[in-house]
């Protein structure tokens, strides 16, 4: 697997000093409200796991599946609802919890959708942001780091399914989806 990555774009180290901020952010504007963390599978779930033990207050968590990637490194367009929560939203604060910011696409439906359901709030948290390949604007209320218009893997990210267990935010060596 270590032969498949060309390099480390953000290491594990840059990711978890990030997470330490955000969670203490996250547990200052939340204090005594309630709050739900929706992590969005598969990718997002390495994220959520880490930052949901930086969170100093009470909350509740879900899960939601959505796909727009098939096997390809390029996006769809299309989202496509392969779980949704269970939990009820309505008059809770909802914080999405997402790997990577891309296009936009993902988190503007799933913005739409979760403000169908009566929540106090919606508002977003990703652990990287590409913002050069947006094609829909979306407000990101608590951003990781910036990365470059690059295909990464690692950090919950797969290529056809693989390398979510990497530790670090990598690039995938062009060989791997060239062969
Ligand atoms: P968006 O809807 O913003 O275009 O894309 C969101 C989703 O596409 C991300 O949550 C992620 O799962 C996937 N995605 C976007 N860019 C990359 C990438 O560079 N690598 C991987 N593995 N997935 C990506």
């Amino acid at each position: 697997m270590q032969g498949d990555i060309e390099e480390i774009l953000v290491s594990r180290e840059v990711l978890n000093e990030r997470i330490r901020e955000l969670g203490k952010r996250i547990s200052q504007d939340y204090a005594g409200k309630d709050l739900v963390l929706v992590g969005v599978l598969k990718g997002g779930f390495v994220f959520l796991a880490d930052l949901m033990r930086e969170i100093t207050i009470p909350v509740d968590m879900d899960f939601i599946s959505v796909s727009s990637y098939g096997n390809s490194t390029k996006t769809s367009g299309i989202v496509r609802l392969i779980k949704d929560i269970d939990i009820n939203i309505a008059g809770k604060h909802v914080l999405i919890v997402e790997d990577l910011v891309d296009t936009g696409l993902t988190l503007k439906h799933l913005k739409e959708l979760f403000n169908t359901r009566g929540p106090l709030s919606v508002k977003i948290c990703t652990a990287l942001d590409k913002p050069s390949r947006r094609k829909v604007e979306i407000d990101i209320d608590y951003e990781g780091i910036e990365i470059p218009d690059k295909f990464v893997i690692g950090y919950g990210l797969d290529y056809a399914g693989k390398y979510r267990n990497l530790p670090d935010v990598c690039t995938l060596s062009p060989k791997v989806y060239m062969d």
